[in-house]
């Protein structure tokens, strides 16, 4: 048997696209244009890219993208006068502060100060308190664009046996939330998780996200079931280069998995897709109107 591929790509710009039409009907409906605005402090060169990448799926989908950048050596109290400016701009629907910030900042304070409603990464206890409760909440964006990818495999997720690997705040917990919401059966698997690998089997849905490379072994995988790879980790690859695997052991996954997502090319992508349906989303909220189809 070989498994499906799970075309993440594809499938993000087909979202791209529906965003795209969405945006467009709210601005002709409505006269909303939908705002992101990124903050980068610093010069992180991988910082910079996925920023870079972020802004030109913002202005693709006919959204306008508000960038800035700040210096290494900005102050606490300067990046939160940032963000107290931006929560209460009116035509900023969605604001995303790229991590990692420099160590003279708490991360946490700075995610804490954003306005929950303009809050696209979903990193704020008060939208992990609204998803833990089935309120209509702005959700991480990576397990968002997981339970996407699984439902273009299934046309409902209800009764599945959903196994998470990993219960960090932006993937592992909101992704076993919206699990849950989908009606799944879940288990949240972590460093303390005995026999992992049966675990593991009992899974239709199989989410890894771990961050070690290839740790998910082909009988580690339910005949049939779908996985879903979030790990992203650079291993050094042919003639001194590196690559980039997920925490799948891919070659092994293919034999035996229903439909299984690659790295690069499968979760990754989606990312990016949910920032923006995020700031749709946001500024549908902000305007009193229903989710976005
Ligand atoms: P964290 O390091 O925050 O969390 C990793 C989790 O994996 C922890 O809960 C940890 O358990 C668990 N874990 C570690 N080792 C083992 C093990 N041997 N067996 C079982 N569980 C284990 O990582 P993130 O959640 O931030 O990211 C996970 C992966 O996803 C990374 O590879 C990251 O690069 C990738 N990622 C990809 C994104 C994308 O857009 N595709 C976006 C975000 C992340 P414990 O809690 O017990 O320590």
């Amino acid at each position: 048997m070989t498994a499906k591929i799970i075309d993440g790509k594809a499938i993000a710009q087909e979202l791209r696209g529906n965003i795209a039409k969405a945006a467009a009907e709210l601005a002709k409906d409505h006269g909303i244009v939908p705002g992101l605005a990124v903050v980068l402090v610093g010069a992180d060169p991988a910082s910079e890219v996925y920023v870079r990448s972020k802004s030109k799926a913002v202005t693709d989908a006919g959204m306008k993208s508000f960038d800035h950048k700040l210096p290494a050596d900005t102050s606490q109290d300067d990046l939160l006068a940032l963000i107290k400016q931006l929560n209460e701009d009116k035509n900023v629907h969605g604001i995303l502060v790229q991590l990692p910030l420099p160590s003279q900042i708490d991360s946490t304070l700075v995610l804490n100060s954003i306005d929950p409603n303009k809050d696209v990464d979903g990193f704020h206890p008060v939208n992990a308190g609204r998803l833990a409760t089935g309120q209509r909440a702005l959700v991480p964006c990576t397990p968002f664009g997981c339970v996407i990818l699984a439902k273009k495999m299934h046309s409902s997720l209800s009764g599945m046996n959903a196994v998470v690997i990993g219960r960090s705040n932006i993937v592992g917990k909101p992704l076993a939330q919206l699990l849950l919401a989908e009606n799944c059966t879940v288990t949240v698997a972590h460093s303390k998780t005995k026999d992992l690998p049966g675990v593991c089997r009992e899974a239709d849905l199989l989410f890894a996200a771990v961050g070690r490379p290839e740790m998910v072994k082909g009988d580690w995988i339910k005949p049939g079931a779908t996985v879903i790879d979030v790990g992203i980790n650079r291993v050094p690859g042919e003639a001194g280069k590196t690559k980039l695997v997920g925490d799948v052991d891919y070659k092994e996954a293919l034999a035996v998995a229903g439909a299984v997502t690659p790295v690069p090319g499968g979760v990754g992508p989606m990312t990016i897709a949910c920032v923006i349906l995020n700031t749709l989303r946001a500024a549908c909220a902000s305007a009193g109107l229903p989710e976005p189809k």
